[in-house]
């Protein structure tokens, strides 16, 4: 399967090595061993492809919504007709456990259907200017050239929700995925050139170069916007850049999700709904449930039943038939999330599963939960990401929610509660883009995906999810 995916640099729809011949080394983390080499773009590369890309928006942004449309929804097909082998790539090159992998192929290829059913859907407006003396046009234009940069925890998806969305505007992109997961990105570009997207509208361009590609992409004047989901220490350096060109911007930058259960919550079904919004994607991800904070009254039954769930998952090599949890990404991944770990316990934590790092080759971390954690522990404050939750008690809600918020960060948080109406009372005092109100996943292709405060700008999904890649025309009419 490794050696049906393409290496090289995909510029202006052919395949070529980067013009120094760099490459970056793929590994999988579920041996610690190399999988494969791709080619790794020079800022050079970064200007072809800024080419390719300008070249084939003139065509490209004319193109009737219809065939845009009906060329998603072919990529939204073949996507799903290979979801087993593009699962077994991602969870070859990311360690994520199959049963997640095949779900990010399913949620990555519904970007596509999504804005496939968009593309068509752009509308405008008009109406009589309040003097009465003429008319008011709006129209949606796309907004050019746009650079994708994207992470390695969802490398199908995140790429995905940025392609989708600029090809049905009518923009074309350059993306540059993460150098822990190229090779999914570069599939992906394989697989959109197949269906018959013109040459130039997408380029892939791995790079371990990151910085300075970016900023080369960045400073051309054909690029017009920048859509980035990562770290927010990543996000600002890009705004930063963006500021020079004052480039339209897209962040999706980290979380830090309060997971809150009430006191008269079902506690089964507040579990079930901990487990996937902790473990889905093995912890790895920007809406995961970062900090428990769980009413006096039902915490020992909580976490009682949360432990011997989590504590009941295999982990083991992602591709594995039956394994639940995979490797973390990298061995820098595992010393963060350990050191969390051991910083918590410090501060008095009781570990009720997990907490140790297994003896074996790979990126493994057991599932784990801590109880009594003190506030002052870092891992309330920094993003986990990994399979590790931490329960705070608490009595009173006002402060349980006052303790959720006091974060920079603002994406997503969950509440679990019997009682819709204190369930939207803290839903709408929670500081956060979006709430899972009695759910443990809100991403939704249809729904629009973003944060508040230090998590980001912009809306991916949903309607806005495609505005985010058009400028509006205002045409003054007099007739
Ligand atoms: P990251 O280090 O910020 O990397 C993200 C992307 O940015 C990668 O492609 C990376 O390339 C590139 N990059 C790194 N340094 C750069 C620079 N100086 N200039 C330009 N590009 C640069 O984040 P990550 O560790 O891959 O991903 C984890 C983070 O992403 C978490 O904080 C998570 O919350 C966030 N995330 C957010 C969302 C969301 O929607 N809000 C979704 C998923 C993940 P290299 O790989 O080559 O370094
Ligand atoms: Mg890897």
């Amino acid at each position: 399967m490794i050696a049906e995916v393409p290496t090289q640099l995909f510029i202006g729809g052919k395949w070529r090595g980067a013009d120094d011949e760099a490459t970056i080394e793929v590994i999988d983390p579920s041996t610690a061993k190399p999988l494969t080499s791709v080619s790794s773009a020079s800022p050079e590369d970064g200007t072809a492809a800024v080419h390719a890309a300008q070249e084939a928006l003139r065509a490209w942004r004319r193109t009737a919504p219809r065939v845009r449309a009906n060329l998603l929804r072919a990529a939204f097909e073949l996507m799903m007709e290979r979801q087993e082998w593009f699962a077994l790539l991602i969870s070859a090159e990311n360690g994520k456990a199959l049963p997640d992998a095949r779900a990010e192929v399913a949620y990555a290829a519904e970007f596509f259907r999504w804005y496939s059913e968009e593309a068509v859907r752009l509308d405008g407006s008009l109406h009589v200017a309040p003097t009465g003396d003429y008319r008011i046009i709006v129209q949606r234009e796309p907004i050019g050239v746009a650079v994708l940069v994207t992470p390695w925890n969802y490398p199908a998806a995140m790429a995905t929700r940025k392609i989708g969305p600029a090809l049905a505007a009518g923009c074309t992109v350059i993306l540059k995925p993460a150098s822990d997961t190229p090779l999914t990105a570069l599939a992906l570009a394989a697989l959109l050139a197949e269906i018959g997207i013109p040459a130039g509208v997408v380029n892939v361009l791995p790079s371990h170069r990151s910085g300075a590609v970016v900023g080369t992409l960045l400073s051309n004047p054909a690029v017009r916007k920048v859509s980035f989901t990562g770290s927010t220490e990543v996000g600002v350096k890009l705004l930063h850049l963006a500021a020079d060109r004052v480039l339209s911007s897209s962040m999706e930058l980290g979380g830090n999700a309060p997971f809150i259960v009430l006191a008269d919550a079902d506690i089964q079904s507040a579990v079930a709904g901990a487990m996937v919004a902790k473990m889905r994607n093995g912890g790895e991800a920007c809406t995961a449930a970062n900090r428990f904070y769980v009413h006096d009254a039902v915490a020992d039954e909580f976490s009682q039943t949360f432990a011997s769930a989590m504590n009941s998952l295999r982990v083991g090599p992602g591709y594995e038939e039956g394994v639940a949890v995979g490797p973390l990404v990298n061995e820098a991944a595992r010393k963060k999330v350990h050191a969390l770990v051991d910083d918590a316990v410090r501060r008095g934590a009781d570990v009720l599963v997990g907490g140790d790092i297994p003896h074996r080759e790979g990126y493994y971390y057991p599932p784990t939960v801590l109880d009594h954690v003190s506030p002052e522990a870092e891992l309330m404050h920094d993003e986990i990401f990994g399979p590790v939750a931490p329960i705070v008690r608490f009595t009173d809600v006002e402060e349980a929610t006052a303790a959720a918020n006091r974060t920079d960060y603002g994406l997503v948080s969950y509440v679990y509660t019997a009682d819709l109406a204190a369930g939207m009372r803290v839903a709408e005092a929670l500081e956060s883009g979006m709430v899972g109100l009695n759910r443990g996943v809100v991403s939704d292709p249809s729904a629009p995906f973003g944060g508040v405060k230090l998590s980001g700008l912009g809306r991916e999904g949903g309607h806005e999810g495609m505005l985010e890649y058009t400028e509006a025309k205002y045409i003054a009419t007099s007739w």
